[in-house]
């Protein structure tokens, strides 16, 4: 098995890794430095230290772990495994509160966040869920769509007051303003030729709110795209002829709509956000508290990027999968994502520390 690498000075962060390495031995290193990775946590080690013994500066390298001592729990994830960042069907993932709760608790998970697309309506019964389990503790959180000119900012809120009217009201807003963009970007297509049923859109959406990519998959039934990609190529993408903006949440808003809730606001997949600097800058003002540096495939160099960024300005780091339960070909199995046990007890103690309530 190979893992790539990433070395900084006196830290290593080891991705696409399974199981645990009590003690790994690299035989193969770019630009030849002989170095020895020790981890510091027995299971779900990641990140470890490691101990160069000519190694300056930082660098990336390639190891293949071609001699691993000790003892692997396994394909499925760690037993101590955390995720911070879930989908049900309250918004677009395939699993119900419950299911996804079982799932992860089988998958080993211990500590699960369940963020849905803005939405908090799936947590009573994910908590009900995790009530009958006592291997696993669900944090309640929601993930909040905002709106920018190029990108994604996805705003993640921990241990929000879930059943705050305020919030779900807005949250409620948010999600309508969807449907009604959905509705205008059908009737869009069904100017350019393309038709396709409102009803089989919704049907595909299920109980969760509809998206681009129930509209492409319902293109894609009738056989208008050959791909999901053709789709937002050619009509419903940020410049195709059916695209339709929806209402408008900036960023610090949504920072401030967690914060207003209780929450912990925390900055998801910075890797698709638009100039990162600038944006932490502006929402570490409006009160971000977290940044998701490990995050579903993220490779090595990418995460030592982001637990930098982190600590430049102060944010806790935290990590989660991102699983929807939808798409096996691209997606991480549960419970597979390397996310240090720390991204929860950093979440959890700040929580504790800001007198947030825990909601349980
Ligand atoms: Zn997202
Ligand atoms: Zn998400």
């Amino acid at each position: 098995m190979t893992c790539t690498v990433t070395l900084s000075k006196g830290a290593v962060t080891l991705s696409a890794a399974e199981g645990s390495f009590p003690i790994v031995t690299p035989s193969e290193v770019e630009g030849s430095f002989p170095c020895t990775v020790t981890p510091s946590e027995v299971e779900g080690s990641f990140p470890c230290t490691v101990t160069p013994s000519a190694v300056e500066g930082s660098f990336p390298c390639t190891v293949t772990l071609s001699e691993v001592e000790g003892s692997f729990p396994g394909q499925r994830g760690s037993p101590m495994g955390v995720d911070l960042h879930l989908h049900s069907n309250a918004s677009d993932g395939h699993y119900s509160p419950a299911e996804l709760v079982h799932l992860a608790a089988k998958s080993g998970l211990t500590i699960i966040a369940l963020t849905d697309h803005d939405s908090t309506e799936g947590i009573t019964r994910a908590m009900e869920a995790a009530r009958t389990i006592s291997t696993i503790k669900v944090i309640p959180g929601v993930e909040i769509g905002t709106d920018v000119p190029h990108g994604e900012v996805h705003l993640l809120g921990y241990f929000i007051d879930y059943r705050s009217e305020e919030l779900n009201r807005k949250l409620a807003k948010l999600r309508e303003s969807r449907l009604t963009r959905a509705t205008r970007m059908i009737a869009k297509l069904y100017n350019l030729g393309v038709d396709i049923e409102w009803k089989r859109v919704q049907e595909l959406a299920g109980s969760g709110s509809v998206g681009r990519p129930h509209i492409a998959q319902a293109m894609l039934e009738k056989g208008y795209i050959a791909s999901f990609k053709e789709a937002f190529d050619r009509y419903i993408g940020r410049e195709g002829p059916a695209y339709v903006e929806r209402e408008k949440m900036s960023p610090e808003e949504a920072v401030a709509l967690v914060l207003e809730a209780g929450g912990l606001p925390v900055l998801a997949h910075p890797g698709t956000a638009p100039e990162l600097t600038d944006l932490l800058g502006r929402l570490k003002k409006a009160g971000l508290l977290g940044l998701e540096a490990y995050y579903a495939k993220s490779p090595a160099p990418e995460i030592t990027r982001l637990i930098q960024l982190a600590r430049n300005f102060g944010l806790i780091v935290t990590g989660g999968s991102d699983f929807h339960g939808i798409n096996a070909d691209f997606e991480v199995p549960l419970g597979e994502t390397p996310i240090p046990r720390e991204c929860a007890s950093d979440l959890i103690a700040l929580a504790q520390k800001l007198g947030r309530p825990n909601n349980e």
